[in-house]
């Protein structure tokens, strides 16, 4: 196969319009509904409820916002409300998905609270259960835990909730990558007592921007859309007893989410194809595929990844923001993949580095299924024994050109670059 560059550059995940998101915005402009009230987000407010199988779903400017007001609630749930200018998690610690992006974690940090990173596990690349065990055994008076479904895979979310259920602790469920999956028949955004979703624009569907508190309560409901809309009493004039915030979704972002949820299943059917595309393509390389539990779980396929089997890594040596490599015969390395992909005007990108290698981050506990991965953080594969997941899965894996307008055709001249790469 001849290996040239795509005259159209094709991206690791880019937004899929359909028209009737044009539609939308057009009679949001229309009907003068230019604001952050309108039917567009009732609609799709509804529409997501409907499909996640939830009460209600609160419309967002972004999934970090949803992510922030979850996190606030569960904190005053749990601490009760803070003084005005302290956040409601102060001295206290949260545990949290490590190999994750890091807006899942920067809200516990803008209540005050400590994360503490839980390592990751190979079945599902997402919060390693034996760890969060351990976790516990280290900080019993941890009350709460923020987890997310990485690459649109669900993590082991019933034995999770087991673990938080005997140590009475709270959930926050980050399913911004994962709208759509299932875990034994159930969407994910159904498994935390505060669940949430995005419509970034690199996300299964998109709004360009945006996000969705999902809930059953509808109190919480009630609470999230009066924070995020100021914090307005029920009174004639501007009356506040509670701290606010501008965190609703405009109208017409609103507009895009609402013409796009009708093409959430095409859009996953498409990434299904792409990714099983890859795992018949890549089988006879030493890799493997970001992995799933076949029975209990249906991801929603947003990124398809790769992991470089171990003794067919070359080697690579990662500073603070760069990278060397050297390249060798029948081996190779997610930098000299990814340098072969970018080759081709085509768009890969490294995992997830994980929170706890982060140097925003480096102070916080983490903790592996071994226990305290800070005092381990040297015994590292050339060990022979791996201790920390995350670390080691962002070392040999990386994210493929997983964007659904990407054609069969394109694909195979991606999987044609990946296999020179172990020439
Ligand atoms: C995208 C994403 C978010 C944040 O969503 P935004 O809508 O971009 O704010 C949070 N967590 C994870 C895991 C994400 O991938």
């Amino acid at each position: 196969m001849e290996i040239k560059p795509f005259e159209k550059k094709v991206y690791l995940s880019s937004p899929t319009m359909h028209g009737e998101e044009q539609e939308f915005i057009r009679e949001a402009f229309e009907t003068n509904w230019i604001s952050t009230v309108g039917a567009n987000i009732n609609e799709s407010e509804k529409m997501i409820a409907e499909k996640i199988g939830c009460k209600d779903a609160v419309a967002l400017s972004s999934g970090t916002a949803a992510l922030h007001l979850a996190i606030k609630l569960a904190g005053e749930r749990l601490y009760g409300q803070p003084k005005v200018g302290h956040g409601v998690l102060e001295g206290k610690k949260v545990f949290c998905s490590d190999m994750t992006f890091d807006a899942t974690v920067n809200p516990i940090a803008y209540e005050g609270g400590e994360a503490v990173f839980i390592d990751t596990e190979y079945d599902t690349w997402n919060m390693s259960p034996k760890a969060l065990e351990k976790a516990f055994e280290i900080y019993p008076e941890v009350k709460l835990l923020v987890i997310a479904h990485l690459y649109g895979t669900p993590g082991k979310a019933d034995e999770i909730r087991a673990i938080c259920d005997k140590h009475g602790a709270l959930i926050v469920e980050d399913a911004a990558e994962s709208l759509g999956a299932t875990y034994k028949g159930r969407q994910t955004g159904n498994f935390g007592d505060y669940s949430i979703i995005s419509f970034n624009g690199n996300k299964i569907i998109t709004g360009s921007s945006g996000g969705m508190f999902i809930t059953n309560s509808e109190e919480d409901a009630h609470k999230v859309r009066k924070w995020s809309t100021q914090a307005r009493e029920d009174a004639p004039w501007y009356q506040h007893e509670e701290l606010g915030f501008n965190y609703r979704m405009s109208n017409i972002i609103a507009g895009i989410v609402r013409g796009q949820i009708p093409h959430l299943e095409e859009h996953i059917a498409q990434k299904k194809a792409i990714y099983m595309r890859y795992k018949e393509g890549l089988k006879d390389l030493p890799v493997s595929m970001n992995p799933f539990d076949e029975k209990k779980s249906e991801p929603n396929f947003w990124l398809s990844c790769m992991l470089i089997d171990k003794d067919a890594m070359c080697k690579q040596v990662r500073g603070e923001k760069d990278v060397l490599y050297a390249s060798e015969p029948g081996k190779s390395c997610p930098t000299e993949i990814l340098d072969a992909i970018s080759a081709i005007n085509a768009e890969g990108r490294p995992i997830w580095k994980p929170m706890h290698m982060q140097p925003i981050y480096r102070s916080n506990p983490f903790i592996t299924e071994q226990g305290n991965g800070r005092a381990r953080s040297n015994a590292y594969i050339d060990e022979g024994a791996i201790l920390d997941v995350g670390m080691d899965i962002f070392e040999r894996g990386l994210c493929l050109p997983s964007d659904n307008k990407m054609t069969p055709e394109q694909q195979d001249v991606v999987i044609a670059a990946i296999k020179k790469c172990f020439e």
